[in-house]
């Protein structure tokens, strides 16, 4: 079974004007695209041709003779993650039981946007910031480049790609506006909600 690239959970022009239907067809349509078939060739004919994606990176983490699999891999699963962190409805305070997590585990959710900019701007070259679950509390993670924060251990809630490839088309060399963008109007609440009944 091969793995196969989702469908985006909302139109290509959805975003906008936040994030551009260009970016989707780049991000979206060849870096995400190449990842799968990067992955698909590197499990072929090899014991994990079967393999479920998680099975995947789980195996060919920490695995020095597997890193180029585990590159793909994670970054397939990190992109889905990703497109699902993100609606057009999104951004700004939450409800439910995320937003009385946050007031209990950052103080408000202004100390957490903060908070969560911070780790999204300060991540040093290509990575991911996350809003995750580590022991029964809400965490503010950065992972470089593919790594991703189920092989060590976390419940992911929300994610930022920070990569250049994320917003250059839009911001040019501005991450700041584009992170700003994602967490006032982008950032999928409910989403984070789900994962936490997981
Ligand atoms: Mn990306």
């Amino acid at each position: 079974m091969a793995i196969e690239l989702p469908l985006l959970p909302f139109s290509k022009n959805a975003l906008e004007p936040y994030i551009s239907s260009q970016t989707l067809d780049y991000h979206y349509g060849k870096h995400h695209n190449t990842y799968i078939i990067n992955t698909n060739n590197l499990i072929k004919d090899t014991d994990l041709e079967n393999a479920s994606l998680e099975e995947i990176i789980k195996t060919s983490f920490n695995n020095a003779a597997q890193t180029g699999l585990f590159n793909n891999a994670a970054q397939v699963w990190n992109h889905t993650f990703y497109w699902h962190s993100l609606s057009p409805t999104g951004g700004g305070a939450p409800s439910g039981k995320i937003a009385a997590m946050i007031n209990q585990d950052f103080g408000s959710y202004d100390d957490f946007a903060k908070r969560f900019k911070e780790a999204a701007l300060g991540q040093f070259g290509s990575g991911w910031a996350w809003l995750a679950v580590v022991e029964g509390k809400l965490a503010i993670h950065k992972t470089s480049n593919a790594d991703t924060p189920i092989v060590h251990g976390m419940t992911p809630l929300l994610c930022i790609d920070v990569w250049e490839h994320a917003y250059y088309l839009d911001y040019k060399n501005v991450r700041a506006e584009y992170v700003d963008n994602v967490i006032n109007r982008l950032l999928n609440w409910e989403f984070a909600n789900r994962n936490l009944e997981e």
